[in-house]
């Protein structure tokens, strides 16, 4: 028999899946054979060093997991909804987009969103203002 038909059933040798006879034949080849035995040499570094790299243990670097957390944390769960505080803040940035800027006078600029911001916290001022006031003429009539 020729090298080739050793060669093949050297990995089964390693794994232990030859029957006694073929075990005993195979010795016999490599007793004689360098290079069917060099290739047998080969085979056995190779699934050492696969065993050895499955028992190494990969450590990630120190903080990772709690990065991972901590980022993980800020992000929505896909498919649910967004934060309230993340929404309003798009939708206010598309809407600097679209508006644009108001021209100040010196030469500088404000974006409209914080003109209206200025005036919807005039408007719940002005409205609070009222109710204070209509209360407290609420309590002069009672006195
Ligand atoms: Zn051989």
């Amino acid at each position: 028999m020729d090298c080739s038909y050793f060669c093949s059933r050297l990995n089964q040798f390693v794994d232990g899946e030859l029957g006694y006879l073929e075990v005993a034949e195979l010795q016999g080849h490599l007793s004689f054979c360098p290079d069917c035995a060099a290739e047998l040499a080969r085979i056995s570094e190779v699934r050492a060093a696969m065993a050895a790299w499955g028992e190494a243990e990969l450590a990630p670097p120190p903080g990772f997991a709690e990065r991972v957390l901590a980022r993980a944390a800020l992000d929505p769960v896909p498919g649910s909804r967004r934060p309230f505080g993340r929404v309003v803040s798009d939708t206010l940035d598309q809407l600097d987009e679209a508006l644009g800027r108001v021209p100040l006078p010196g030469g500088r600029t404000v974006p409209v969103k914080n003109v209206i911001g200025y005036g919807i916290a005039a408007a719940a001022l002005a409205a609070e203002l009222q109710r204070r006031r209509l209360r407290r003429l609420r309590e002069l009539k009672s006195l």
